[in-house]
């Protein structure tokens, strides 16, 4: 097992592609935070599976998107696990609104979410952590394929790649690691109530791999950059995307 004695934060872990890198990085020995907003069942239900499996989970409700809430998070996975040392910053929204539809909500509902909260989690986890500890962001891969149609989403995701790559710089010294993952367009519960679901068959037949992705083509890179197999990588962005660029 790769991550014996290490303990994970997930955000947004009670379904889609968080809850199965929360069941993957378990599978490999991480005591796991499966964070989650509101859906305490689905949340739950990650946990049952991981003890299940012989694995240690909590669930810890936080909205990331507020401070205080940040860090009852932390302070809700040190009293359970005493330390934090992989935090995964997988909580995220996706909204498509053409040029014309863009509104300063839209904008401030997406960044606060997708970047601000990143941001300050990295901030929390980055005053606990030792080295060898990794922080994992899950950008995509429209921070450079850059559709139309989701400026403000896409612009969030190529903030994050930027926050990746000089958080890495900032930690590199401290032997704490910043890389991303970047995936193309998974299957989710999320990417079944948006709009996006209708690109789905369009996006397969401009994927070199033919085919949009599963939660479970996505964790195993998370648990590669969690471990000590991506020791020397940092700053990085691994696109697990089906070749699409
Ligand atoms: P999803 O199915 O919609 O799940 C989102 C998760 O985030 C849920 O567990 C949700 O918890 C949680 N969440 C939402 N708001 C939160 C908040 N304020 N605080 C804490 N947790 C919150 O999403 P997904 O499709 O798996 O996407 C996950 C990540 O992958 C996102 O960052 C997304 O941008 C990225 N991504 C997705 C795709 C794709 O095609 N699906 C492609 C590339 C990148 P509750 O249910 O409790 O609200």
């Amino acid at each position: 097992m790769k991550l014996q004695n290490k303990v994970a934060i997930v955000t947004g872990a009670s379904k889609g592609i968080g809850a199965n890198i929360a069941e993957k990085l378990a599978a490999e020995g991480a005591a796991v935070v499966v964070n989650y907003a509101s859906s305490q069942a689905g949340a739950q239900a990650v946990v049952d599976k991981i003890l299940a499996a012989g694995g240690r989970a909590v669930a810890v409700r936080a909205d990331v998107s507020e401070p205080t809430e940040q860090l009852a998070l932390f302070e809700a996975a040190e009293k359970a696990f005493g330390k934090v040392d992989v935090l995964v910053n997988n909580a995220g929204i996706y909204e498509v609104a053409p040029l014309e539809q863009v509104t300063a909500d839209h904008f401030h509902r997406q960044f606060n979410l997708n970047v601000l909260a990143p941001l300050l989690l990295s901030q929390l986890a980055a005053a606990r952590m030792q080295a060898g500890s990794s922080i994992i962001n899950v950008s995509s891969v429209v921070s450079t394929l850059s559709p139309a149609n989701t400026v403000v989403y896409n612009a969030t995701k190529a903030a994050l790649d930027a926050l990746t790559r000089t958080l890495a710089k900032e930690l590199g010294a401290r032997g704490i690691r910043v890389n991303s993952i970047n995936p193309g367009l998974v299957e989710t519960e999320g990417l079944h109530a948006s709009p996006l679901i209708g690109a789905r068959e369009a996006l397969a037949a401009i994927t070199p791999l033919g085919r949009i992705g599963k939660p479970e083509d996505i964790a195993p890179g998370v648990v590669f950059l969690a471990s000590d197999d991506s020791g020397w990588m940092t700053g990085d962005n691994l696109y697990i995307a089906g070749g699409l660029r």
